[in-house]
């Protein structure tokens, strides 16, 4: 609890403590006989004790011209109820009004920790070595890229680098949900937010402090809440125009009825005489106030939504905001990508054919050609190749997407791609055979052999399809820049509804927008990619989920859900927790509506009287609340 809440508790418990005994007394219960003045005075105690913030929030508003929130008809409901004598009512209306504030104070300070602590990767320190190879400790701002830092077992890993000494296993789980510690060793990649849990680690840093993955997964989630969905736009609206309109209709009730009785004569028989006519309609106005608070609507929608971002993100789903997750609960049709997103993205290198030169050579000119490209073919084929590349020997290096890359190495022209790629540099090339993905090369116009790799599916793919199915999905669409034979192959070995193949980036683009097209009518289509050249695609489809995007700045920033450890699964995971979300959020509305209307009817009818109507009020706050609260348990989802 905060401070403010623990002085809110304190004077709730003052005042209760205070009212019940004058309750009692007031209702006769305890025959103390007290003059009404000093009754009154007796029971402004009790009430300032625990209402005065809201009286203050309430003349400030109308200070400042923004007269009607609930702090307003709070205060109207229950200075109404005491000048007309009803003190009991009017007090306990601000004590209960209290309780419910309170309540609703806890529960978002908890679910807020709750991701602050599912989010407990902000490393503090970093640890560099001294001149005298002592440890130091330094703010991790500090650290510059290339610099070495040493983590110990038990620390967090401050900044993004690469393993040049030790070996250990690393918890994870903060970045991806995933609780299987992970074993890495010299020259492994490791994320900063992880925890080092066995063997002392030397990490060169490959990023700054602000460029590691820790900070930008924290700055996203910190942006993620102000991101509202429509149904919290629409909240905020309604309450703009609803509460107004309480107040307005609050004022009729109390003066139209009893003025038409007066007017004429019909069912005044019923009152003691025109002041008790009076009387018995303004009481009736501020319980419909009081029943009109809109606090459990107001305050449950938020809520609900910012559990449902915690809980995701807890199981290494990053949604950039509450809208997103709206949008994904309505998703139909999954496109994806292939490589690095279905596929691992990680080639091997199966064989070299038709080369005039040695099979080494083809394989070098290659690897150097590629030595700029974050591609995973690049990866693959400079892993393939194995040595210490010499950046000096290529120049003139253009990557074209959706081709492969034109450069000079040893000063030799060389073209390493696929066939458009040889069709463009005008190579006659030699078709191949073999399963996999052939990347052909060319050095001097001359066609110098292709060399075929292959991927792997990733270990989920196949799950992944099935789940989504299982999750009313109704297409899943493969959208890939590789050949038709490898794309039939993967569409068929991991169950996907459909597939197109040969297409440059460009190409993915008109194909979503195609997708989308048929979509219509309220379903929307996701894409998911890794990041590599398909950021058009991913900021085009009504909501771009990014693969293992950890990597790829471009993917963050152009993805609307990044699912931090590449696993297909979650996916379908994603699109469940959306619709949990959703179907709460749906139920608290309709909950709080009819207990609302309910109220209202037999406020107005003159059935219901304060009393009930805060106890309703609190009620269903709390109930809503703690249903909200049920987003964030999505684990088991
Ligand atoms: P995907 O849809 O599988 O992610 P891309 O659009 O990234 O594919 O690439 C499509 C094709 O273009 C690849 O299969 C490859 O033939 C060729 N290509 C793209 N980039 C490169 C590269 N850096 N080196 C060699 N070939 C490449
Ligand atoms: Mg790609």
């Amino acid at each position: 609890m905060t401070k403010k809440q623990k002085n809110l508790l304190l004077r709730v418990i003052v005042a209760a403590v205070f009212f019940v005994p004058l309750y009692l007394i007031s209702e006769g219960i305890v025959p103390v006989s007290l003059p009404k003045w000093a009754l009154l005075a007796l029971f402004l105690v009790p009430y300032l004790t625990v209402g005065y913030d809201i009286l203050r929030k309430a003349l400030l508003g109308i200070r400042n011209r923004r007269v009607f929130d609930e702090c307003f008809l709070m205060t109207v409901a229950t200075v109404g109820a005491i000048a007309l004598g009803e003190y009991g009512e009017g007090v306990a209306v601000m004590l209960l009004y209290q309780v419910g504030e309170l309540f609703q104070g806890v529960a978002v300070g908890r679910s807020r920790r709750n991701i602050a602590e599912l989010m407990d990767i902000r490393p503090d320190y970093a640890n560099i070595e001294n001149d005298e190879g002592q440890l130091e400790r330094v703010d991790p701002d500090e650290v510059e890229t290339d610099s070495i830092i040493v983590v110990q077992p038990g620390e967090k890993i401050p900044i993004d680098g690469v393993i040049v000494e030790g070996s250990s296993a690393l918890n994870t789980s903060a970045l991806t949900g995933e609780s299987k510690p992970v074993d890495v060793g010299v020259d492994d990649a490791v994320m900063s937010g992880s925890i080092n849990l066995s063997g002392l680690l030397r990490i060169r840093t490959t990023a700054e402090f602000d460029e590691s993955t820790a900070s930008k997964i924290l700055e996203l989630v910190e942006n993620a809440a102000s991101r509202k969905s429509k149904s919290e736009n629409f909240i905020s609206k309604f309450a703009r125009v609803y509460t107004p309109f309480v107040c307005f209709a609050a004022l009729a009730l109390a003066v139209l009825p009893p003025l038409f009785t007066m007017v004429t004569g019909l069912g005044m028989a019923g009152y003691d005489g025109v002041g008790a006519l009076w009387r018995e309609w303004v009481l009736r106005a501020c319980t419909f106030l009081v029943i009109s608070c809109p606090c459990a609507v107001v305050i449950s929608i938020p809520l609900s939504f910012f559990a449902g971002l915690g809980g995701a993100s807890g199981q290494g789903i990053l949604i950039k905001g509450s809208n997103y997750l709206e949008t994904l609960s309505q998703v139909r049709t999954v496109a994806f990508d292939k490589t690095g997103t279905i596929t691992k993205g990680s080639f091997e290198v199966t064989a070299v054919h038709h080369n005039p030169i040695d099979a080494r050579k083809v394989l070098e000119y290659a690897a150097l050609a590629e030595c700029h490209s974050s591609h995973p073919i690049s990866q693959s084929l400079r892993r393939a190749y194995g040595e210490k590349i010499d950046q000096a020997r290529v120049s003139e290096v253009q990557e074209i997407s959706g081709h492969g890359i034109l450069a000079v190495v040893d000063g030799a022209n060389v073209a390493v791609g696929n066939e458009k790629l040889m069709n463009r540099a005008g190579v006659a090339f030699l078709h191949c055979h073999h399963e996999g993905t052939i990347i052909h090369v060319a050095v001097d116009g001359e066609y110098a052999g292709h060399i075929v790799i292959s991927d792997e599916l990733k270990d989920h793919a196949r799950q992944a399809m099935d789940a989504l199915k299982r999750a009313g999905i109704e297409k899943t669409v493969m959208l890939t820049g590789d050949a038709e034979s490898v794309a039939r192959r993967v569409a068929q070995d991991v169950g996907l509804t459909e597939y197109r193949a040969e297409l440059l980036p460009q190409d993915k683009v008109a194909c979503v927008e195609a997708l989308l097209k048929d979509c219509g009518g309220g379903k929307k289509l996701a894409f998911v990619g890794d990041g590599i050249n398909d950021a058009p695609v991913l900021s085009r489809a009504d909501i771009g989920i990014a693969m293992g995007a950890l990597g790829s700045d471009a993917a963050i920033e152009a993805a609307d859900i990044v699912l931090m450890d590449d696993d297909p699964l979650k996916i379908a995971k994603a699109i469940r927790i959306s619709r949990k979300c959703l179907g709460i959020v749906k139920q608290n509305i309709a909950f709080a509506l009819i207990v609302k209307a309910a109220c209202l009817v037999l406020g107005a009818l003159g059935l219901a009287n304060m009393w009930v109507a805060i106890v309703a009020d609190v009620g269903v706050m709390i109930l809503a609340v703690l249903n909200a609260i049920r987003c964030l348990f999505v684990k088991k989802l």
